[in-house]
């Protein structure tokens, strides 16, 4: 106790306040390179994407071993499955009420978007994938192939089989219980030491997009960019306001307060995944217990993307419009359906959601080669869509918590 107390004393705010100034600072540097471009992807980016892929690299350890972690610490199947599927039946809620938000505030606002030229778009979209494959697909058939590949999902359905195996065996595999306890601590450590780096990976991932595009293409997409914000602020503001008083008891402002490290990390920072331990440390000391955030935070860092799920809706309207589209409602009604499972999809890691904006335009029939009329911003949106994406997983850990009487030890 007394040493996690010396433990948040130190960390969170000194690391979010030197996120926040390499946020101002790429932005300040991305202006002044803007003649420098090449300089600026050359030398400066691949810092960044260093940074990313260490992020990409943790994600499959840290997904698999907190989820079995919080599932043996409930140990029983019949409160995991209770939890579980609130966890699931909310995240799905909330997601398709952020599809409707989305797509509502873009016909509101598709009077402002430019019907546009379109020659020279190109985006090579990935293959689209019918629904059964999908299903299909979220079952591993080998250990190790969803670890190398981070398949998000088949690593959330092996945790769930081991993590039962082991409540099933009960005494005999208190071992195990304690291994995969140790390893979860050693991985969140490994985490932690990559998201030091994160002032710089932020710096150098963020300069080059300002370099590169300028106050030119964000001026040109800013209603775009503008629409999106205010669903995502819309969305929080509204819908999680109302379920943590509702169905929490606790206060929005509380909520939101208690938030703001984790929500200024994942706006620098654009993932989810790499959001993870600074989340459970903010929903943990909003009143959160350890057993809830480590099997809900996960499982929301993976499948819950209402962020994303705004942008696709409003990209999806604003890509039409640019095409010179009408859609129609029942047009509109399947990208509900398809943002809120694509959302799923979506791994916690940046720039994830933009790919998933192809497999939304093709169920409708949209051009995919749209997706390149905003993939220049996508950074912009992404740290965006990213906050609300947490900020949705931390309301759900708070709920459940409350709910389920289940309060921090
Ligand atoms: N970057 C987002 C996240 O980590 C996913 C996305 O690209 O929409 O939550």
């Amino acid at each position: 106790m007394m040493q996690k107390k010396r433990k948040a004393e130190k960390k969170p705010v000194p690391l979010a306040m030197k996120i926040f100034i390499a946020l101002v600072l790429a932005v300040i540097a991305g202006l002044l390179l803007q003649n420098h471009v090449d300089f600026a992807e050359n030398y400066i980016k691949p810092f960044g994407t260093i940074f990313l892929n260490l992020v990409k690299f943790i994600v499959g350890p840290i997904v698999l071993f907190s989820i079995m972690s919080g599932v043996v610490s409930l140990r029983d199947i019949r409160k995991v499955g209770l939890i579980g599927g609130f966890t699931v039946l909310y995240y799905l809620c909330t997601t398709a009420a952020a599809t409707v938000i989305g797509l509502a505030l873009a016909n509101i606002f598709r009077r402002f978007y430019p019907v546009l030229t379109t020659g020279e778009l190109s985006y090579s979209a990935p293959d689209s994938v019918p629904p059964m494959e999908v299903l299909v697909n979220v079952f591993p058939s080998n250990f190790l192939t969803p670890i190398t590949e981070g398949v998000m999902l088949q690593v959330i359905v092996m945790a769930l089989f081991i993590g039962f195996a082991i409540i099933l065996l009960g005494e005999k595999a208190e071992k195990a219980v304690e291994g995969i306890n140790l390893w979860n601590d050693i991985f969140m450590k490994v985490m932690e030491m990559i998201l030091y780096l994160s002032p710089v990976g932020v710096f150098c991932l963020l300069c080059p997009v300002i370099a590169a595009n300028g106050p030119k293409v964000i001026g040109s997409l800013a209603m775009v960019l503008l629409t999106a914000y205010i669903g995502f602020l819309l969305h929080a503001v509204c819908i999680y306001s109302m379920t943590v008083r509702t169905l929490g008891g606790v206060s929005p402002a509380r909520f939101f307060k208690g938030m703001m490290p984790a929500i200024l990390f994942a706006f620098s920072s654009a993932s989810s995944v790499g959001t993870l331990p600074i989340n459970m440390e903010c929903t943990e000391k909003l009143g959160a217990s350890r057993e809830v955030t480590s099997f809900v935070l996960p499982l929301g860092a993976t499948i819950n993307m209402d962020g994303t799920a705004i942008y696709q809706g409003v990209c999806a309207v604003f890509i039409a419009s640019c095409y010179g589209i009408h859609l129609s409602l029942t047009q509109m009604a399947s990208i509900v359906v398809t943002a809120t499972l694509a959302s799923i999809g979506t791994a916690g890691v940046p720039g994830a959601g933009m790919v998933m904006l192809a497999m939304v335009l093709a169920s409708v029939g949209l051009p995919i080669d749209g997706v390149a009329l905003v993939a220049g911003v996508d950074r912009i949106f992404d740290m965006g869509r990213t906050t609300l994406n947490i900020t949705g997983d931390a309301s759900c850990a708070i709920i459940v918590s409350n709910r389920l009487r289940i309060k921090h030890k």
